[in-house]
């Protein structure tokens, strides 16, 4: 890690060690303030197909003025314009655009995450779906350190973009450099005990937000989601299976709770948790688990250097 980094790190830690739980929340809820002011302009826009940051319509390509937008290849970006973009824009700026145009198109599940898809030589590896448009953010330990001894000896990351399941930029094509700001960002995520949470607003959560969240209240999810039929819009995926007694359940509860399926819609494992409702001797659990809708991660391959 770079020494200016580091230090950085270190004196945001002491910072924030000074404030108060009443301070850090206030400064919490401004930022969160900030978030919700520009996500609702970005919406706004979004609707129109009118890009936010530029103001311009999707479809617009205006070489003096290089915008993140041209990303969703609604205009003529061609892949040798990449480095304008990543010259101008870091990569929380970037990945911020591309989570909130993912979550306002289809919600959380576009936007794959999860920690445990993540291998452990990365910094990152998160998979964003908008459309017919695939976006890969890559980062090794290896990368964030640089590579050493070779041109690309600074901290970078790599990127991979599809197009209709097509390659259109590769993630040996670029070693994209990571501004201060970011490796800053990224040390301090990393850091359990820094106290930092990057949060990329209410209109950029992922899988693994929405997973988090699940956690600290699986009974109320599933409640909700198993009296609706439709499990958050098909980002997480229920799993239940029903223990019966010995004996097996008695073929008219079976049927009770198919006949009441079908009348209410509702699922059958609804249904069985309410004819079941009195009986000590079944058990019913879910597991709940990201669904096969989200997209998974494009892995990269990285090559071994001599
Ligand atoms: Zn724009
Ligand atoms: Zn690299």
């Amino acid at each position: 890690m770079q020494e200016d980094i580091r230090r950085a790190a270190e004196a945001f830690k002491k910072q924030t060690r000074k404030l108060s739980q009443e301070e850090s929340l206030k400064h919490f809820d401004i930022q969160r303030a900030q978030y919700d002011k520009e996500h609702s302009e970005f919406i706004k826009q979004y609707e129109h197909k009118n890009c936010y940051l530029c103001g311009k319509h999707f479809k617009t390509l205006s070489k003096a003025e290089p915008c993140l937008h041209w990303l969703l290849r609604m205009c003529k970006f061609r892949k040798k314009d990449f480095p304008k973009l990543t010259e101008k824009f870091d990569f929380y700026q970037i990945s911020a655009f591309l989570r909130w145009v993912a979550n306002a198109e289809c919600g959380v599940k576009n936007i794959n995450n999860l920690d445990e898809e993540c291998s452990d030589r990365k910094v990152f590896e998160i998979t964003v779906k908008w459309k017919n448009v695939e976006w890969t953010l890559d980062c090794s330990k290896n990368d964030f350190e640089g590579h050493k001894g070779t041109r690309t000896e600074f901290p970078h990351w790599h990127f991979q973009m599809r197009i209709d399941g097509k390659q259109f930029i590769n993630f040996n094509d670029y070693h994209i450099r990571f501004s201060k700001d970011d490796q800053l960002k990224i040390v301090l995520e990393k850091d359990r005990d820094s106290g930092f949470i990057h949060s990329f607003g209410p209109g950029g959560l992922g899988m693994q937000e929405h997973m988090d969240r699940l956690a600290e209240d699986p009974d109320g999810f599933i409640a909700n989601a198993m009296s609706t039929n439709n499990p958050v819009e098909g980002a997480v995926h229920l799993q239940s299976f029903v223990k019966g007694p010995e004996g097996g359940i008695p073929i008219e509860k079976i049927n009770q709770a198919m006949k009441m399926a079908r009348e209410t819609g509702k699922t059958l494992v609804h249904c069985f948790r309410e004819v079941l409702r009195d009986d000590n001797e079944v058990s019913i659990s879910t597991i709940l688990s990201p669904s096969e809708s989200v997209p998974e991660i494009a892995k990269r391959s990285e090559r071994k250097r001599r």
